[in-house]
C-alpha cells in the first residue's frame, strides 16, 4: 500500500520532526568526504521549508561507543555540508532532547532548519526508549521517515517516535517513497522474465534473499565468492578459493530446492595470489587448481549471465561477480553491469558493493534504480516488512 508523502502535508508554519540518514564518512579530521546521504535528503528537506516549515532534522551517525571520544561521532560537520548545499543557515543542537535542542526547537521559524546531534548519544535510541521517544515525538506537529538506510532497524526514532505521535501526520520523505516503490512493486508485481543475480563474499549474507527470490524469480545467478561454496556443495574442487564449510549443506539445500532456476557459474576466472599480477588462468567451474583461488566469473559464465539480462524484463542485482576494485577481475562484473545497463528491463541494483560498482563502472544513470541502503535492501529482497514504514500513514 502507498504512503502518505511529506507532498502531502501541510507544512506551513508546522513543526516537522524529519529522520534522515546523515551516516556520512567522515576523515581524521572530521571533514565529510562523500556528501551523497546528506544530497539526497534535500528534495524533502527542501520540501518543507520552501512551504514555510518549521524542520527539525535527525539522525544517527556510526556506532559510538561508551567511553569513546564522541567529539569523532558528532554531526556537526553534517550541518555545514546542508547549509553549503542549501545555501542558507542550518542551525545545529549540540544534544537531542536536552536544553539546547529545546531552546532551539522553540527558537525555529517558518523556513528554517535545525539538526539535532547524533541521536545516537543517546542510549535510548538503539533501545528503541519510549521516554526518549516521547521527548523527540513533543518537538513537532508532523514527522517525516526520509532515513531508507535504516529503515529495517526499530531504533527509537524510526519507530517509537512515529508510534508516540499517533494522531499527528506521519509520512514518508520522497527518498524512502522511491526505494520502497521500486524495491516492493518489482517483488510484488514484477514484469517478467524476472531475475536476479547475486554475488559478493559470502553465502551466510544472503541465504534468506536467495531462498526468496527463489520463489518470486524465474531465475536467480549466482557469482562472487560464494559459488564457490555452492561448487563445493556439487562436489567440486575450489583450490584455496573462499569458502563457507559451515554452509555447504545448505548450499546443497538450495541446490536441490532452487532446481532450473538456480543458475551457477560454468567457468572461473583464478589468479594464484591476491594481486593484479598474478598469474591468471580460466578453468570449468569446480575444476580450480590447488594453488589458484577464485577472483571472478569465467567469460563463458559473463556471457550466458548477459544472454539472460537481455531476455528478462526485470533484473534486481546484489553483489559484485568477483573482486571488481582489481582488474582484470572487474571484468565478470563489468560485463553484468554492462548488459544491464543496455537493456530495457526495470532494473535494481541493490545497495553496497554493487551500487559501488556500478557507478565505478559508470552505468549508474543507465539503470532504473540503484537504492542507496544495503541492508535496508537485502531486508526488502527478503520479503521483510519494516515496522518503520509500516506505521506511516497511507496515501
Ligand atoms: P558483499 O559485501 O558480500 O557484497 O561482497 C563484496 C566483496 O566481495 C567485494 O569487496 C569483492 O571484492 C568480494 N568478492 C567478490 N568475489 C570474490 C571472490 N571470488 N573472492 C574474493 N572476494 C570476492
Amino acid at each position: 500500500m502507498a504512503k502518505k508523502s511529506i507532498a502531502d502535508v501541510n507544512v506551513a508554519d508546522k513543526t516537522v520532526l524529519m529522520r534522515v540518514d546523515f551516516n556520512v564518512p567522515l576523515d581524521d579530521h572530521c571533514n565529510v568526504t562523500d556528501d551523497r546521504r546528506v544530497r539526497m535528503a534535500v528534495p524533502s528537506i527542501k520540501s518543507v521549508i520552501d512551504r514555510g516549515g518549521k524542520l527539525i532534522l535527525c539522525s544517527h551517525l556510526g556506532q559510538p561507543k561508551d567511553g569513546e571520544d564522541l567529539g569523532k561521532y558528532s554531526l556537526k560537520p553534517a550541518a555545514e555540508v546542508l547549509s553549503g548545499l542549501l545555501g542558507k543557515p542550518v542551525a545545529f543542537a549540540s544534544d537531542t532532547v536536552d536544553a539546547d535542542a529545546t531552546a532551539k526547537v522553540a527558537a525555529l521559524k517558518g523556513g528554517e532548519v535545525l539538526l539535532l546531534e547524533n541521536l545516537r548519544f543517546n542510549k535510548g535510541e538503539k533501545k528503541g526508549d519510549a521516554v526518549f521517544a516521547g521527548k523527540l515525538a513533543a518537538f513537532a506537529d508532523i514527522y517525516c521517515n526520509d532515513a531508507f538506510g535504516t529503515c529495517h532497524r526499530t531504533d527509537a526514532s524510526m519507530v517509537a517516535v512515529p508510534q508516540a505521535m499517533a494522531g499527528k501526520p506521519r509520512v514518508v520523505g520522497f527518498l524512502v517513497q522511491k526505494e520502497v516503490q521500486y524495491l516492493s512493486d518489482a517483488i510484488a508485481n514484477p514484469q517478467r522474465p524476472f531475475i536476479a543475480i547475486l554475488g559478493g563474499a559470502k553465502v551466510s549474507d544472503k541465504i534468506n534473499v536467495i531462498k526468496n527470490l527463489l520463489t518470486i524469480c524465474d531465475k536467480v545467478l549466482i557469482g562472487g565468492a560464494m559459488a564457490y561454496t555452492f561448487a563445493v556443495a556439487k562436489g567440486g574442487k575450489v583450490g584455496r578459493s573462499r569458502v563457507e564449510m559451515d554452509r555447504v549443506e545448505l548450499a546443497k539445500e538450495l541446490i536441490a530446492s532452487g532446481g532450473d532456476k538456480l543458475v551457477l557459474p560454468v567457468d572461473t576466472h583464478c589468479g594464484d595470489a591476491f594481486n593484479a599480477n598474478c598469474n591468471k588462468v580460466v578453468v570449468k567451474a569446480g575444476e580450480i587448481p590447488d594453488t589458484f583461488e577464485g577472483f571472478d566469473i569465467g567469460p563463458e559464465t559473463a556471457k550466458q549471465y548477459a544472454i539472460e539480462v537481455s531476455k528478462a524484463k526485470t533484473v534486481v542485482w546484489n553483489g559484485p561477480m568477483g573482486v571488481f576494485e582489481m582488474p582484470p577481475f572487474d571484468a565478470g562484473t563489468r560485463a553484468v553491469a554492462e548488459a544491464i545497463a543496455n537493456s530495457s528491463s526495470t532494473s535494481i541494483i541493490g545497495g553496497g558493493d554493487s551500487a559501488a560498482a556500478i557507478q565505478q563502472l559508470g552505468f549508474a544513470d543507465k539503470v532504473s534504480h540503484v537504492s542507496t541502503g544495503g541492508g535496508a535492501s537485502l531486508s526488502m529482497l527478503e520479503g521483510e516488512k519494516f515496522a518503520a514504514v509500516e506505521l506511516l500513514d497511507e496515501a
